[in-house]
């Protein structure tokens, strides 16, 4: 097998706000992977705050590209699994650089296959929950833009940890009662100020919270657990399965994304691990292409929750978006990612 790559900058259509920091581009590498008359196409996207850059990208799939080259019979599930493990040894870290090589994988064995993934997975694409649309932390006149874009989606994605919670919830509410998950981006200090201000997003319809608190303050997280009204998801403070045992008596939920995870193999792992435990699971992105999303979005019918809009921020994707119908991403029926470059 061949693996190519190149880097791609993404560009955002609104500067992103966090409560950790303001970008205006993510980095972003695509990979393709050919056996015989077949292409399958991957995504690494990576925001800075998980330390990947376009060269420590390329040095990982320069290794990758080798042992890929030693392969040469057609591809299965399982195969692509062994695989993936070989990868994953070549270099800790690189886990956006390891999923850009494990969605090529998935797209070309689906390609070699004929069937879409979710069909050589037998996943029902009835069962796709509904994705939510994020909002950045922004001025009340720029919500309302954004707002304006959020058009189909029926849930929002609120951005939480700013200097005041309550009226960024009260600006969107002026305008809006669509059902809101918070996210506070690891933007909160306070137990008790937190598990207040909790009840009272509660009162506003909101339905989750994610990350309250800083990634290893798991005491934290677990008190508020304990006492939330509303389900508390890890996301910053979860990255893979490896990490499932530690984190899963301190949150009712996990945020699982394949540039945390390494992809779609072990996504589908960590998926069956935290339902085993009791956890609710999301099925996350960061800001990425159709191609990644189209990737989650085949397995997002197996979680509780989905929050797939990245390709909806970006300026220049460079494939064809997914079909929407009522904020519900809809699965096609061609094979492998079943993703279109976009014609011009
Ligand atoms: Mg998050």
């Amino acid at each position: 097998m061949q693996l190519t790559f190149q880097p791609l900058l993404l560009e955002l259509r609104h500067p992103f706000r966090l409560a950790t920091g303001m970008r205006t581009h993510t980095n972003a590498m695509l990979t393709e992977i050919s056996l015989g008359a077949y292409t399958g196409f991957g995504e690494a996207a990576m925001p800075p705050y998980y330390g990947e850059t376009h060269q420590s990208a390329a040095v990982f799939l320069g290794l990758a590209a080798t042992r890929l080259q030693t392969y040469h019979q057609p591809l299965s599930g399982s195969l692509i699994t062994a695989i993936m493990q070989e990868i994953d040894a070549l270099a800790p870290g690189n886990h956006a650089a390891k999923a850009s090589v494990d969605i090529a994988l998935h797209d070309l064995w689906g390609k070699m296959e004929s069937k879409p993934l979710w069909s050589l997975w037998g996943i029902s694409p009835e069962k796709m929950p509904p994705t939510s649309f994020t909002l950045g932390l922004d001025s009340p006149e720029m919500t309302r833009r954004k707002l304006e874009e959020a058009g189909d989606f029926q849930i929002l994605k609120i951005k939480l940890g700013s200097d005041d919670d309550r009226a960024v919830i009260r600006t969107v509410r002026e305008l809006s009662d669509k059902p809101i998950y918070a996210d506070a981006n690891q933007g909160w200090r306070n137990r008790e100020a937190a598990l207040d201000l909790v009840c009272w997003l509660q009162e506003q319809q909101v339905q989750l919270i994610e990350q309250p608190f800083h990634k290893n303050d798991l005491e934290s997280a677990a008190w508020l657990t304990e006492r939330s009204p509303l389900p508390i998801f890890a996301d910053e403070s979860f990255q893979r399965l490896s990490e499932l045992e530690r984190i899963a008596g301190c949150f009712h939920g996990v945020n699982v994304k394949l540039m945390k995870c390494t992809g779609l193999a072990e996504a589908r792992r960590t998926i069956a691990a935290a339902g085993a435990k009791g956890l609710q699971v999301m099925i996350g992105c960061m800001t990425e292409t159709s191609c990644a999303i189209a990737a989650a979005a085949q397995i997002a019918p197996l979680c509780d929750f989905a929050d797939l809009d990245g390709c909806w921020l970006i300026s220049n994707n460079p494939y064809e978006m997914p079909a929407l119908d009522r904020g519900i991403i809809q699965l096609n029926r061609q094979p492998g990612l079943g993703l279109r470059a976009k014609t011009a």
